[in-house]
């Protein structure tokens, strides 16, 4: 049976990625400093097997024979479809040009990081101009039918093209900087919070809420390390990670209900399809769409503090036990533009977005050189968002995404936010009186609405058509843009 054979060779395939994903995980999370390098070498190699075996003559002929096959199902059909759109991605890019790309990025983050240190763009320049080439160079390997950009943003979300992200991110350009405008007074008289709180207390704490959202530990784990993160290796094996701040009371909280909305959507997936596209999540929008959805819709709604705050009080009683839940609520949701946007607001987070979007699809169209980024970041920093770079360090140099050649990635951070409000809308719609279930600290429906809708359709349907299937709507910002004015008018 050629289907059979397919996904038994899928399922070696995904062994693979899962034993690389295993190890990254195990990099970030205990690896002794000495140890790394020794483990990125392991990394590249079990990558570097997969890549191998799946770009195979072999594997070709398997494929190729599925796609005789005259009768599938639907889910057959996604598998045969989806392993042949990875295959010819794999296929397209020369070894010789994706070990060129390793290298240039390797060297780039070195100097990105000596750069940032020191404020000057100039350092990471020469650099970036090498990997802007190797990204248009990808591009015309992968084909395009519009902008060389569309091409580096259907790695992450399939399907979409700078066209359309121009279309639904659009609107919400247009409605934000007058919303902050308008929302700036009100806000800059609540007060920052600020609040030393133990680690263990915090992390006890954020490993409730989320096992009460519905993120299961049977099939999980928890761990603390830099950079907060989801990884899944199977679902029933999706490992969370937070970070911990002394000074800030609710970080591994929300880097907990962020990752554990990923890691929501990693356990949704249907584990009898394992190994098969019909078990991987179809998106980073549509994965983003589900960390996003927990975090803020969830997370920072009135409803979720109205059950949630008296538990937080008694564990931190200072300065809480003093602190009414609407001072709480209004701290939590402080909207204030700033520089850096891993720091950002939900509100002003999709702005540093669009500057990012822009910048990076004008580069890849050549309509900009590496040199004018600076200065554009900069204009676009004071347009969007009314503040002054003052030196790059604080400005373009912020994220690595470029230095690791990730061109295309960062327009699914935005989308993401629209699909979690267009999520949220429609769900509002079909469950009565969420709030109030939301408020006696009742997750269940919630969970078994986006399992239902998103999770374990695995890559059956495009991001986009996911989206209406879920909604009865394409993506729209409209429903960010309410969503905002009904959340963030304090
Ligand atoms: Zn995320």
């Amino acid at each position: 049976m050629p289907i059979a054979e397919l996904k038994t060779k899928l399922k070696e395939l995904a062994h693979l990625a899962s034993t690389a994903a295993v190890l990254e995980w195990d990099n970030e999370v205990n690896v002794p400093p000495l140890g790394r390098d020794a483990r990125a070498e392991m990394v590249a190699y079990i990558a570097g097997l997969r890549h191998e075996k799946f770009t195979a003559p072999e594997f070709e002929t398997i494929l190729l024979e599925a796609e005789s096959v005259k009768k599938l199902t639907s889910e057959e059909q996604c598998i045969v479809r989806e392993a042949r759109r990875d295959f010819d991605k794999a296929k397209k890019l020369p070894s010789n040009f994706i070990r060129e790309l390793a290298q240039v990025c390797a060297n780039s983050t070195d100097a990105w990081r000596q750069a940032k240190q020191l404020g000057n763009f100039k350092i990471f320049q020469p650099h970036l101009e090498k990997i802007v080439d190797l990204k248009i160079k990808e591009a015309e390997y992968l084909g395009y039918q519009e902008s060389p950009y569309d091409a580096l943003l259907d790695n992450f979300e399939p399907g979409m093209t700078a066209r359309e992200v121009e279309r639904i991110l659009g609107e919400l350009r247009e409605f934000l900087p007058g919303f902050i405008q308008q929302i700036k007074k009100s806000h800059s008289k609540i007060p920052a919070m600020k609040a030393k709180a133990l680690a263990e207390k915090q992390i006890e704490f954020g490993r409730e809420v989320v096992a009460q959202l519905g993120y299961d530990f049977d099939a999980g784990a928890f761990h603390i390390s830099e950079h907060p993160f989801c990884t899944s290796f199977h679902p029933y094996d999706v490992r969370l990670t937070a970070r911990h701040k002394p000074n800030d009371p609710v970080m591994v909280l929300y880097d907990l209900i962020h990752e554990a909305g990923h890691g929501m959507y990693g356990q949704g997936l249907l584990a009898e399809h394992y190994g098969t596209p019909l078990s991987e999540p179809v998106s980073f929008a549509i994965d983003e769409s589900q960390s996003r959805f927990w975090e803020n819709m969830i997370g920072r709604s009135r409803a979720f503090w109205q059950y949630w705050y008296p538990k937080f009080q008694k564990t931190f009683p200072e300065p809480f036990a003093k602190i009414s839940l609407n001072d709480f609520y209004r701290s939590l949701n402080k909207v204030k533009p700033g520089l850096i946007r891993i720091d950002a607001d939900e509100v002003t987070y999709n702005l540093h977005i669009m500057i990012r979007f822009e910048i990076e699809k004008m580069l890849i169209e050549r309509q900009i050189t590496v040199a004018e980024a600076p200065k554009i970041w900069n204009q676009k920093t004071e347009q969007y968002l009314g503040i002054t770079v003052p030196d790059d360090g604080k400005g373009i140099l912020q994220d690595i995404h470029w230095a690791d050649g990730l061109f295309g990635y960062f327009p699914t951070y935005a989308i993401g936010n629209i699909y979690a409000a267009q999520l949220w809308a429609a769900m509002r719609r079909d469950i009565k009186s969420l709030d109030q279930k939301i408020a006696k600290g009742q997750f269940a429906a919630i969970r078994e609405w986006l399992r239902e809708k998103i999770h374990i359709h695995g890559r059956m349907y495009a991001p986009v058509e996911l989206i209406r299937r879920a909604t009865g709507e394409v993506p729209t910002s409209k429903y960010l843009i309410e969503y905002l004015i009904d959340r963030y008018r304090l």
